[in-house]
Formats: C-alpha cells, sequence, structure tokens
C-alpha cells in the first residue's frame, strides 16, 4: 500500500518506521527545511545543542519504551531530575518538598496554607468547571496561589478561571497534596506502587537530545528507500467525500495514496479539506486556540550555572516562565568545557509583541531577566545567543475546545482512508508517548486493525492493545 504521511515530528515517524517494517510504501512530508523531530526536536546551534523545551523520555507504555530502547540501544543516559520554583527570591524544591517549603514560606503563610486546605476539604468548590476550581479542591486556595497561579498564567496566557479542569485532571491526576507530601517523606511509596508522573524523579535521555531519536529513525526509513521530502508543507487535502484522493503541497506538487495519516495540526487539517467541510466544522477549527513558546537560548562562560535541570520561575516580576539548564540534561549537548547553555522559555501567542521582537532585543531581555533572578552576575558572562520560535507549541484547552474537537473527529470520521495522529494533530496535550502511540494503532489500522486513536489518552496505560476500545 502506498502511504503519505504528513509530518516528521514522534508521531509522522513513529507511524512512517512502522509501516516501512511492514513493507508498505511510505512518504513523509515535512514542512520544515531542515528538522525532523517537530516540537521533540534538537537545535543546533554553533555546536551547541538545545531542546525546545526540554524532552524528558518516560512512559508507562513498556511498547514505547522498547521501541525507544531499539531504536538508540547505545545512546539513552539516565538523568537525575532536579527542578526547583523560583517564587518571590526564595528557591522551593520541586517535587514539593515538606519541610523546604515550610522554611521558605515561613510558619504563618504555612499555616494560612493548611487552613485553606482544611477548608476547601470541608467546603469543596461543587463543581469543577475551571483549572483554579479543580487545583483549589485539592490544595486549597493558598497553596494555588503561590504554587500554580503566576506559572499557569504565564504558560497559557489567561486567568486560570478560564482554563479547562480537563487540563488539570490530565496533566496532574494521581497528584493530591497527600500525594506530593507523601511522596516528600517516603520518595519509594508512591499510591499503590505506581509512580506519580509529575514527580518523576530520574529519566531517560538521549544523549544528544531527543531530535537524535527522531533523526536516527528518519534515516532508517531513508535506509529502506523511502522517502521523507523536507520543506514540503501540506496546504490541501482532496477527497470525495468518503476517502481521500490526494494531497497537494505549497510547491505545487500532488500526492495521492491509499491511505493518509495527519499529524498537522487538526486546525489545519480542517482548513485543508477540499471540497471544503460544512461550515460548523470549519468554525469548530476556527475556535481551536493554541499558544505559542519561544527559547532564548544563552551560552554562559561558567560551568555549573546552578544544579537544576529546570527552574520554574513562578515569580510574577519577570517575564520568563522557565530556564532549562542543558548541561544538567546531558554534557554532550554542549561542545566545550567550561560553558553552559541556557534555554530561557517565554510562552507567547504568534504574532504578540513578545513573538514580534527582534533577536536582539529578546537576548537583551533574557540577559536582564537573568541578571535579576541573580542566576549571572554580569552580562559578560554570557557570550553568545540566539532565538527559536516555536509555533503552536501547545493546544489550548479552552472552555470549549472538547467540543469543537467531537464535532471535528465525526466529519473526519467520513473519510475512511484519513486518520489524524498525534499532539496538534488530534488537538490534545500529549506528550511523545502519546503521540507515538496514535501513530503505531495508526498503522496497524492501515492494516485492517479497527483501533479507536481518540481512546488513547494521557492517563491510559496502553500496556495492553485490548484496554483499547475499537471501533463499533
Ligand atoms: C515545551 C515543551 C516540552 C515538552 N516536553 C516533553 C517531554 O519532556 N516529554 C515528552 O514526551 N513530550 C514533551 N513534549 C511534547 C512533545 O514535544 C510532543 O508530544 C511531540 O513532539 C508531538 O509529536 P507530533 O509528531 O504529534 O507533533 P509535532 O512535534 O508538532 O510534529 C509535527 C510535525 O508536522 C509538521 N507539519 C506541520 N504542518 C505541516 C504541514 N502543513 N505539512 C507538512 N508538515 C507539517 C511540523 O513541521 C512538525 O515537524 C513537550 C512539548 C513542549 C511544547
Amino acid at each position: 500500500m502506498k502511504i503519505i504521511i504528513i509530518g516528521a515530528g514522534p508521531a509522522g515517524l513513529t507511524a512512517g518506521a512502522s509501516l516501512v517494517e511492514k513493507g508498505h510504501q511510505v512518504i513523509i512530508l515535512e514542512k520544515d527545511d531542515n528538522y525532523v523531530g517537530g516540537i521533540s526536536r534538537t537545535v543546533k546551534y554553533k555546536g551547541f545543542r538545545f531542546d525546545i523545551g526540554g524532552h524528558r523520555f518516560f512512559s508507562k507504555s513498556a511498547e514505547i519504551t522498547d521501541w525507544w530502547h531499539n531504536r538508540l540501544p547505545n545512546d539513552f543516559i539516565k538523568v537525575r531530575r532536579l527542578s526547583r520554583i523560583y517564587y518571590r527570591g526564595k528557591f522551593f524544591d520541586y517535587p514539593l518538598k515538606a519541610f523546604n517549603a515550610l522554611f521558605n514560606l515561613g510558619i504563618w503563610t504555612s499555616f494560612l496554607c493548611v487552613l485553606s486546605y482544611l477548608k476547601v476539604k470541608l467546603r469543596p468548590i461543587p463543581e469543577e468547571r475551571s483549572f483554579q476550581d479543580w487545583v483549589s479542591n485539592r490544595f486549597g486556595k493558598k497553596l494555588f496561589s503561590i504554587f500554580f497561579k503566576t506559572y499557569t498564567e504565564k504558560v497559557w496566557g489567561r486567568p486560570c478561571d478560564q482554563i479547562s479542569a480537563d487540563w488539570a485532571a490530565q496533566r496532574i491526576k494521581g497528584l493530591s497534596l497527600v500525594s506530593a507530601v507523601q511522596h516528600a517523606l517516603f520518595p519509594q511509596k508512591t499510591k499503590k506502587g505506581e509512580v506519580v508522573k509529575t514527580l518523576i524523579e530520574e529519566f531517560q535521555y538521549p544523549r544528544l537530545g531527543p531530535g537524535m531519536m527522531w533523526e536516527k529513525t528518519r534515516d532508517d526509513i531513508l535506509a529502506s528507500e523511502r522517502r521523507v521530502e523536507m520543506g514540503t508543507a501540506v496546504k490541501k487535502i482532496e477527497h470525495d467525500g468518503m476517502r481521500v484522493i490526494a494531497v497537494e503541497t505549497e510547491d505545487g506538487r500532488r500526492w495521492e495514496g491509499d491511505s493518509f495519516i495527519v499529524s498537522m495540526p487538526l486546525q489545519e487539517t480542517v482548513r485543508a479539506l477540499a471540497p471544503a467541510v460544512p461550515p460548523e466544522a470549519l468554525a469548530a477549527a476556527s475556535r481551536l486556540e493554541y499558544r505559542d513558546f519561544l527559547t532564548v537560548a544563552l551560552m554562559v562562560r561558567r560551568e555549573n550555572v546552578f544544579p537544576d535541570n529546570w527552574i520554574y520561575i513562578h515569580d510574577p516580576g519577570v517575564k520568563l516562565g522557565r530556564i532549562q539548564n542543558f548541561n544538567n540534561w546531558s554534557r554532550a549537548l554542549t561542545p566545550e568545557a567550561g560553558v553552559t547553555c541556557l534555554g530561557l522559555e517565554y510562552f507567547c501567542f504568534e504574532g504578540d509583541e513578545m513573538w514580534n521582537a527582534s533577536d536582539e532585543m529578546l537576548i537583551d531581555l533574557g540577559k536582564r531577566e537573568l541578571r535579576q533572578l541573580g542566576l549571572v552576575s554580569t552580562a559578560d558572562e554570557i557570550f553568545d545567543g540566539c532565538v527559536v520560535r516555536m509555533p503552536k507549541a501547545y493546544p489550548v484547552y479552552g472552555p470549549n475546545y472538547a467540543d469543537d474537537v467531537a464535532l471535528i473527529q465525526r466529519e473526519l470520521e467520513k473519510l475512511s482512508n484519513l486518520q489524524v495522529i498525534g499532539r496538534n494533530g488530534m488537538h490534545r496535550y500529549n506528550n511523545m508517548d502519546h503521540s507515538m502511540m496514535t501513530a503505531l494503532l495508526a498503522a496497524r489500522n492501515v492494516e485492517g486493525a479497527r483501533f479507536d486513536l481518540w481512546q488513547v489518552n494521557t492517563d491510559a496505560e496502553y500496556h495492553e492493545e485490548k484496554q483499547i476500545r475499537t471501533h463499533k
């Protein structure tokens, strides 16, 4: 069979590699001129390598973990996680450690936190509609305002009462104040012996960053004489109401296939369909929102700037949301001893003031904020920098996104040989493992299986395929 795959991110490449192994003819069309790996790429700059964010390789699925290790059998390193929260001039351990939090907050604020926790336990918010409700019900309003509010608002660019409770439920489910404290005191004894996802203390990482995984996957596909076409953005998906016939790329080429697996953003997929889908589906697609992201990478002439892999910056006094120290992910990401690459993460909307600021202005902002936080002593320590903008880094879970996605899903299901996969492809806050799982199942569907990819969710452990319902 001839399968056209759109996007060479983790999802597209995983689907591609899986279908190549089964002997199919595969063509992957990728918009980016140079990088594979999508959001999980590793950027290369003058001998330095850095991620978009920082990509931990962690999965509850043995299938995914094996897939990673089979692809890169000798290149995984085990990284001990150290991350802290910077808030009002103090560093809090994260995951929270009871005594450290108590010490930093002081007795009075800690007392208020306990009081507000007890209050919400006695009188919880009856209907958890927003992120604010969800977290407050579990942590109390005081802890919510200290540890969740400012950072979450930086990430999403909107007040916490306008962020869906689904986000919290999916992202930090299993993490209650009780389990956080329990974990702080008895780290081995997590609930039912499971690792609570946000509390992972150690993770796997490819020596040269996640891009190494995706470049290897691309190379394996190319070695099997299949195609990965770079700089090839899909703009039109031609269909006859029942099946997709071909896709058209911006360079005017047309790609026919028997089956189409699409990881480009769901909004763009709907808009690309020709003939156009009904106005309700187009309207639903237009309502889907995204949060964009930029990294200011700064090169510092110092070996140990701070010990963390990353620091969350909850402090409202700076625009910075999080800082990665890539030296502490893997020493191999830095070209020489005595230097460090820091990734300063700014959350923004494509086209806003931050996004449109010149690279020079952003590098200056980064240098200023690093000094303001006391992480470097003089601007002279920073000898180079660059900026990477990543549009659509986060699919937003706005108040009605689930209904909109469901409506689009029903529309797309009319096209029997089209499958959407991955993170933006399904408008799901998926990590690499879930993005890959949708891809593996899509590849099986091409061969006649009937997995419902929408059942793969970030809570599902999917150790066994049986856990995922099949169509009808
Ligand atoms: C800051 C940050 C940190 C993260 N940290 C982690 C982590 O620690 N661990 C983890 O597992 N996951 C992490 N993730 C999530 C991870 O990045 C994603 O789950 C993963 O990259 C999704 O893979 P994908 O293939 O679905 O999508 P993407 O990575 O978005 O790839 C989609 C690809 O499609 C291409 N494309 C788009 N439109 C078109 C078009 N019209 N035509 C052709 N090609 C197109 C894009 O260029 C891209 O290459 C993080 C994400 C962010 C934003």
